[in-house]
């Protein structure tokens, strides 16, 4: 640490930093320099300087504003701030002191003195008013700020009305265009069902780069299809058009059929699938496609960020009025300040070049959907969704756990007689 005295100047005029700087630092100070008032309490905080220099026509906080906010601040109630301004209006300098500043000084400054006026101030000097003077002009502070503080509530307020506006646009849009690509994909479905089933029938009839064309055409068409449903599910979800088929649901059937579509993937991957004891579950009411979904994607996630090797477990605890369903993995783990986020929409944590289309690759990408919807399906069953996990670390694997906690009553919806 230098033993020099450290001058913070918060000054938005480069001219004026570079006059200033200069000139003090041939007097054996270190010059910091803050271009506007939130840089400038940050940089106050950290480097506790011996005296600070203080614009008053800033952008965004003013110099009155700013030298308020310090002096309310622990270790600032006595470090010297010394108004440094062009303007010299009359009631100017008692409104500077009045909001806390020792001291007033005009721009442009005189090379000569001002060293010496810097240093009268470090040695102690401070301007003083009388206190009636000091209480009409910090009411004029107060009233100027107050009124500053409502046009930023105003505008404030105008910019979020206009981010929702916005937000909704976004949200149309994204759903009119996933209907609009729906309809045309499904027919590019059904016409690709049908030529791979002839093809795959009678393989012999067809050349092999034509079953391996016509398979990779099936595929593909298949992962669109699946990235325009989730598009289709999260718009539903969000605009609350969600609409629940309730019926009785055995969740032990429910999970065995979810787990079953793994099965190849955990194989390929070298991964352990347990499936706790859910027989002692009572039947549900709830909508057990969409709680199949649920189920899915949440273990489609702990399959993509577990390595190859690891285990996956799904269990189920019954509660007084509730079952918590929980799925564990002993993947890479989700940092903590991240677990609230990553149920948002279009939320993922790793780069994007991490993202391959596979959806049970290691660590393979995905459009950040998978937990918003497996949130909204759950929340529309009046449950709960939440993450523990210890941190993030690839190397060590944490794992994680994801709770699906459903009520076992459901509030009265529209009953099928379908069961899951
Ligand atoms: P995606 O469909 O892209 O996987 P999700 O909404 O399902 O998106 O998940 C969002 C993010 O949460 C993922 O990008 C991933 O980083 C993180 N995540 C979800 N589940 C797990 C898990 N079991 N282990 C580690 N990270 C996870």
């Amino acid at each position: 640490m230098s033993d020099k005295t450290r001058v913070l100047y918060i000054e938005d005029d480069v001219g004026s930093q570079r006059l200033v700087q200069r000139v003090l630092e041939n007097h054996d100070c270190e010059v910091l320099i803050a271009d506007e008032g939130l840089q400038g309490i940050d940089l106050a905080r950290q480097s506790q300087p011996n005296l600070i220099l203080m614009d008053i026509n800033l952008p965004g906080m003013n110099g009155r504003e700013i030298t308020s906010r310090l002096r309310g601040l622990p270790n600032f109630s006595s470090v010297p701030i010394v108004a440094l301004t062009a303007n010299n209006n009359p009631g100017h300098r008692e409104r500077a002191l009045a909001a806390g500043c020792d001291g007033f000084l005009t721009k442009p400054i005189d090379v000569v003195s001002f060293p010496n006026e810097v240093h009268h101030f470090l040695e102690g000097y401070r301007e003083r008013l009388d206190n009636e003077e000091k209480l009409t002009h910090l009411e004029l502070h107060t009233h100027e700020m107050v009124a500053r503080l409502e046009n930023k509530i105003q505008e404030l307020e105008r910019v979020n009305r206009r981010l929702r506006e916005l937000d909704e646009m976004k949200n149309d849009f994204i759903a009119l265009v996933s209907h609009e690509l729906r309809t045309p994909l499904t027919l590019l479905e059904g016409y690709t069902h049908l030529l791979h089933d002839r093809v795959s029938g009678s393989p012999e009839t067809y050349s092999q780069d034509m079953v391996r064309l016509v398979d990779g055409l099936n595929v593909g068409v298949g992962r669109i299809s699946q990235v325009i449903n989730e598009v289709i599910n999260v718009t539903r979800i969000t605009s609350g058009t969600l609409q629940l088929s309730l019926g009785p649901v055995r969740l032990g059937d429910l999970t065995s059929r979810v787990v079953e579509e793994f099965r190849q993937t955990i194989a390929e991957r070298q991964l352990t699938l347990t499936v706790g004891d859910f027989s002692h579950l009572p039947v549900i009411q709830a909508d057990g496609k969409q709680l199949s979904i649920a189920l899915k994607n949440i273990l489609s996630n702990a399959v993509k960020y577990t390595p190859d090797g690891g285990r996956v477990t799904v269990e189920a605890h019954l509660m007084d009025d509730a079952i918590d369903i929980t799925v564990s993995d002993t993947g890479i783990g989700i940092p903590v300040d991240e677990q609230r986020h990553i149920f948002e929409q279009f939320y993922v944590l790793e780069s994007i070049d991490h993202h391959s289309t596979s959806k049970s690759a290691f660590q393979g990408g995905g459009l950040g959907l998978g937990l918003a919807i497996a949130q909204g399906i759950i929340e529309a069953h009046d449950g709960r969704v939440w993450v523990e996990s210890e941190g993030h670390d690839p190397r060590n694997c944490p794992g994680s756990t994801f709770h699906l906690l459903l009520p076992l009553t459901q509030k009265s919806q529209n009953v099928d007689e379908e069961t899951a």
